[in-house]
This record gives structure tokens, sequence and C-alpha cells, in this order.
């Protein structure tokens, strides 16, 4: 093979992998709810740029294994939003904190949750009792916290609000944030603003306070949690969105692709029910995913 033949082969895989890695995607790296048994981990997802992995949202049971399986880096990661935290958005943060010990990271790395009510804690105070150096669960990792490790974590206590707030801004990255109602649990929705594409974040919601769909105006892609059938009703519509409810959201945001994720025992199997359910009020392109799902802006 001449040097020309290789330098031609060579062009073809970087213009191959640009295709497939290059630009803005959005990876499921949990595609799951809290249960055991789904074979699936538990809500997280990556927003890649350019082959870099920028944005997490979510981190729970699970989901540092399949960051390591996507092939992210903790270093390329800009910041960190938690929709709430409830442990199957967020049990392996520690995990990921602790594997950061081991790579090379200098900038500080903002952590961006939702506030507190008589049943949860705020996000600061949750880093806190997370990582404390003086009463934190895992006291020994409060360097993170306290600025002398190589990096610092960050926590930010986004406040609740149903008006959209812009709550970040740098390096060509925006992220909108607005309270969704998740029963009795302070829940955020987020949309991430990156290259000109959005992909809005339903976290966990019924649809009750009427915020995800203004947030998600023109997504390009609108991951909405399929916690629970056509029909649920009870405590199970009060923390989460029927598929009708999806279905109109997703019509009324006019979003360009609509992906089904935290997917769980009693929705896994009614896929068809659910797409018939969403198909009354949605025209468009629309995905269950799998961990690892990966799509294109
Ligand atoms: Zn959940």
């Amino acid at each position: 093979m001449n040097v020309k033949h290789t330098r031609k082969i060579l062009i073809g895989m970087i213009l191959f992998g640009s295709m497939l890695f290059g630009g803005v995607t959005v990876q499921v790296l949990g595609s799951g709810g809290p249960e055991s048994g789904d074979k699936r981990a538990s809500s997280a997802y990556i927003v890649w740029v350019d082959g870099k992995a920028r944005v997490l949202v979510d981190f729970g049971g699970g989901a540092a294994l399949r960051f390591e399986e996507a092939g992210a880096r903790i270093g390329d990661l800009d910041l960190i939003l938690l929709t709430h935290l409830h442990i199957d958005h967020t049990a392996d943060l520690p995990a990921l904190i602790k594997s950061s010990f081991f790579v090379r990271r200098r900038r500080d790395l903002p952590l961006y949750g939702p506030s507190q009510n008589h049943l949860m804690p705020s996000t600061a105070v949750f880093a806190k009792r997370l990582f404390d150096s003086q009463q934190g669960a895992w006291q020994y990792m409060g360097d993170f916290l306290d600025g002398s490790a190589s990096y610092r974590l960050i926590p930010h206590t986004v406040p609740a609000s149903h008006k959209i707030r812009r709550i970040y801004a740098n390096r060509g990255i925006t992220v909108d944030a607005v309270s969704v109602h998740h029963g009795p649990i302070p829940a955020l929705a987020y949309r991430v603003n990156v290259e000109g594409k959005s992909i809005t974040f339903s976290g966990d919601m019924n649809g009750a306070y009427h915020t995800l769909e203004r947030l998600a105006k023109g997504s390009d892609i609108l991951i909405a949690h399929n916690a629970v059938p056509k029909g649920a009703q009870g405590v199970a519509a009060s923390l989460h969105m029927t598929p009708d409810t999806i279905g109109r959201i997703a019509r009324q945001a006019g979003v360009k692709l609509l992906v089904l994720s935290h997917r769980m025992l009693r929705t896994l199997g009614r896929e068809h029910e659910t797409q018939k359910e969403i198909r009354k009020y949605y025209k468009g392109k629309l995905k269950f995913a799998n961990d690892l799902s990966r799509y294109r802006l």
C-alpha cells in the first residue's frame, strides 16, 4: 500500500469519525428508573459537542459504568445538571467525583440542581452532606468542595420558579431551567443550547405546572420520561406524565424528535400502546431509548 493510498484511508476514517461523533449529539447513559430487574442503568445523559462530553444531566445508579462505556472523560465536562435529588438520578455522583481524582482536571466543575423543601435538601446542602470534610458521608472527599483538590466542585441551588431562567452561559453552552411538578419533590427541567441546537430534558414530572411545553418550544430533541403507562392514576400519576400528556407537550412544543427514556417495568412491553397514545397528539419522530442510545441533532 503506498503513502497516498494510506493517507486517503486515514482521511476517510477521520471524516467517518466526525460524521459519527462531530457536531452535537445526545447520549442516553441510563434509560431506566429506580427498579432492579429492568436491566438498565438509572437516569443519566451526556450532551456531546465535537466528540467531547460537555454536559452531564443526572447520574443515577449504573451511570458511572455507562460513562466509561460511552468513552466519556470527566476532564471534558463543563457542568453537571441534576433534575432532582432522588436516588435514581444521583446515586453514582460520588463514584464519578472519586474517579476524577485519577485524571487531570484543573477547571472547577459546576453542579446545578433544585432548591429544598421539607422532604429534600437544597443542592448545595446535598453536596455538603455527601462530601463536607467535617460532616459529609464521605468526608475524606472534602477537598473537592473546599478547593484543596486539583479542581473544585461548585454546587448551585436553582430557586424554584415557573418562569424560565437562564442559569448558565459559558464556552458556547447556555442552559435554561424551569420548575416541573414531580409530586412533592422539588424538580427542574433543563434546556441545553449549543451550536444553534437545543435539547430539552423533562426529568421526572407529571405536567401539572404546564412549564415544559414552554421550555421545550422548538427543541431539536425532547427527552421525556415514560415512567407510567396509559391510564396511570394516584401516586404514579402525581409523579409522572402519562403518554397522552407526553404527546400533548411534544406537540405544543413542536419538537423535532421525541425520545422516551426512564422506562420502567410498568411501561416496558407497552411501547405500542404508548406510541398510539402519543400519536393522538404528536406526529413527529419518536424513539424509545436504550442505554447508550445516541441521537444526532
Ligand atoms: Zn426517576
